[in-house]
């Protein structure tokens, strides 16, 4: 059985999302004696290619035609080289970039598709899997029974795998011809914010905040500098995003972005449903709340009583504090 796993990047470096579904595809390779490789895909990737060797042997297709990530040309190519090398298992992490483009390329593969993976196994040589669906109020177990069989894999389900201390693998370079790439849709642009913090799925530390804090600079002042003070990400509950006061892409939830990091601090978060399914799965969860009743506290390790408004800047000075005596 021959493993893909398709690698997702930010031009220079792996997403850390992308180890979690090496690992799941090593799991498989090593129940079915069989190979794992990358597939890293873009234009001017040997930066990624170079650090995804560190892992597994790597397959880089190096084109203009993938400067930008526009769904059809990329699922044509992982397909394309899915069929070359006939595929039995291609993965990727469960992420807005997987879920365009990894659904075309099953179908374009006529594969069989399981999405949001959380736990596997292999019955009978095919892999039966766990999905969440609504909001993890269920969960669907699926046996693939077509091939090649295609899987996102949700990051927060499986551990990073570790880099190879011994000698790098090999890069191998395919060409495409940019011509047999078809694309209705052409990139024209991108407006991105400056970011000075780590997205939320990539943090060791998020800290969110939730209707609670009335205004951007709250936001900002009080959610965004905990997360500074303590090395991490900001995020948010829906509510902000549809009150405008943060951008979607903070977002975390059924809707939003799930995180699974070693510390989730919810400021002002009432612990709706949706807003758990995002984040429920974090190792420690720290909430402060004024209301004592808030669903947020049933899944806290560690609960605070409180406004957020008076709790959250004696918290940043105390952590401030204690840093600066740590420094000397
Ligand atoms: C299909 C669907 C998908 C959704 N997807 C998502 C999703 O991805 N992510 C998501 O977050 N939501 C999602 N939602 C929305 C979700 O149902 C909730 O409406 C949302 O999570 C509520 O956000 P909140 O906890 O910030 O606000 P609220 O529920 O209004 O809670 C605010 C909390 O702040 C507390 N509070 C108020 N003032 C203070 C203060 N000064 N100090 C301390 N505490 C205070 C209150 O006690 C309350 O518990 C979705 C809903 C639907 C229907």
């Amino acid at each position: 059985m021959r493993n893909l796993v398709v690698a997702e990047h930010d031009g220079t470096h792996l997403r850390s999302a992308s180890l979690s579904c090496l690992t799941f595809a090593k799991m498989v390779a090593s129940v079915t004696n069989s190979d794992v490789a990358w597939l890293v895909l873009g234009h001017g990737v040997e930066d990624v290619a170079a650090e995804a060797a560190n892992y597994v042997p790597v397959i880089a297709v190096d084109s203009p035609a993938l400067a930008h990530p526009l769904a059809e040309p990329f699922s044509q190519v992982i397909a394309y080289v899915a069929r070359a090398r006939r595929i039995d298992v291609l993965s990727a992490a469960t992420s807005t970039f997987a879920k365009d483009i990894l659904p075309r390329a099953a179908a374009l593969l006529g594969g069989t598709m399981a999405s949001d993976v959380v736990r596997h196994e292999l019955v009978d040589g095919q892999l039966q899997c766990d999905c969440p669906q609504y909001a993890g109020a269920v969960t669907a177990t699926l046996r693939l029974t077509g091939s090649p069989q295609i899987a996102t894999v949700r990051a927060s389900a499986y551990p990073a795998a570790q880099a190879m201390d011994s000698q790098a693998h090999a890069v191998e370079q395919l060409q495409v011809v940019p011509a047999m790439l078809t694309a209705r849709a052409q990139y024209e642009g991108l407006k991105s914010k400056q970011k000075s913090r780590p997205d939320v799925t990539e943090a060791r530390v998020v800290v969110s905040g939730g209707r609670a804090l009335k205004n951007s600079q709250d936001f900002e002042r009080l959610v965004g500098q905990l997360a500074d003070v303590l090395g991490g990400a900001a995020g948010c509950s829906r509510a902000l995003v549809d009150a405008g006061i943060t951008p979607n892409e903070l977002q975390v939830g059924q809707t939003g972005k799930i995180v699974a990091p070693e510390l989730y601090v919810a400021l002002g978060i009432s612990g709706a449903v949706q807003h758990l399914a995002g984040m429920k799965n974090s190792r420690t969860i720290v909430a402060v709340n004024s209301d004592p009743e808030a669903p947020i506290f049933e899944v806290a390790d560690y609960g605070l009583v409180g406004d957020v408004y008076t709790v959250v800047p004696e918290l940043i000075e105390k952590l401030q504090y204690h840093a600066a005596c740590a420094t000397g």
